[in-house]
């Protein structure tokens, strides 16, 4: 029995080392969350948060969720190493402003699939060049699974996946102009062209199909991932989230906080 409480006592010790030299949280992520937008990306969202705080389990991250987009603001995102938005976009002109500022200034940003929609009514310039200029022209319906091509090996986000793999079902979004045609778009993974046709009801007949990309002005990825339940499912597309996840943070310009 004394055994057991002097463990408890050394752990509790270590853990306010740890807080007391500032160690703990390694870095904070606070991801953006709509329930009242397409189920499909509502049921994205909240597999997305259950992974993500899954993955807080002794890696020393805080993941913190909020559905106010009027926490895109200067103060509140001061803390944060990351911003993830899982299911929406922000839409006032303080928010989006406040967003530029903190990417502009070294933010790290994530990404999934609606986030990065745009139409006629986006009307947010600086946010479509930011995911590379593209502006959406089709997808897929209904959502299926489809084979992916790893585009950069020698990337860290894609580095030890397999050349190619099959990603669970999804609603893919193709861009026009295509995001790897501006200059500062790294794309990471796309769509094998033997997908196509993609689709039943809505179709992706050909074209180029990026699904992960960098904008390598900023520290952010965008994947196109992200309709419905599932998303979660495979363990190599998991992999390639965990690692995304890993680079935007370890690139940080404070520091690289898992070689402390
Ligand atoms: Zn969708």
């Amino acid at each position: 029995m004394k055994k057991i409480i002097l463990c408890i006592c050394l752990l509790c010790l270590t853990a306010m080392q740890l807080y007391a030299q500032g160690r703990f949280p390694r870095f904070k992520v606070l991801a953006f969350y709509n329930e009242h937008v397409e189920p499909a990306h509502v049921e994205f969202a909240e597999e997305a948060i259950v992974f993500f705080k899954k993955l807080t389990e002794g890696n020393g991250f805080v993941f913190d969720v909020t559905k106010d987009l009027n926490d895109l603001n200067d103060e509140k995102l001061k803390d944060y190493a990351l911003v993830m938005l899982l299911n929406d976009v922000p839409g006032s002109p303080q928010q989006r402003q406040a967003f530029e500022k903190y990417m502009q200034n070294g933010g790290g940003w994530f990404g999934f699939h609606v986030a990065a929609y745009n139409d006629a009514r986006t009307n947010w310039p600086w946010f479509v060049d930011f995911l590379g200029a593209g502006v959406f022209y089709r997808n897929n319906w209904p959502p299926l699974p489809a084979t992916v091509v790893i585009d950069k090996p020698e990337h860290p986000v894609v580095k030890g996946l397999p050349q190619r793999f099959v990603a669970p079902l999804n609603e893919w979004y193709q861009w026009k102009p295509s995001p790897r045609a501006h200059k500062n778009i790294q794309v990471l993974a796309t769509l094998a062209p033997e997908n196509y046709p993609l689709g039943l009801k809505d179709i992706i007949p050909d074209g180029d199909t990026p699904i992960v990309w960098t904008n390598t002005a900023y520290r952010m990825i965008y994947l196109n991932m992200g309709h419905g339940r599932g998303i979660f499912s495979d363990a190599t597309q998991n992999k390639l989230i965990i690692d995304a996840f890993k680079w935007v943070i370890a690139t940080d310009k404070k520091g690289n906080v898992f070689e402390r």
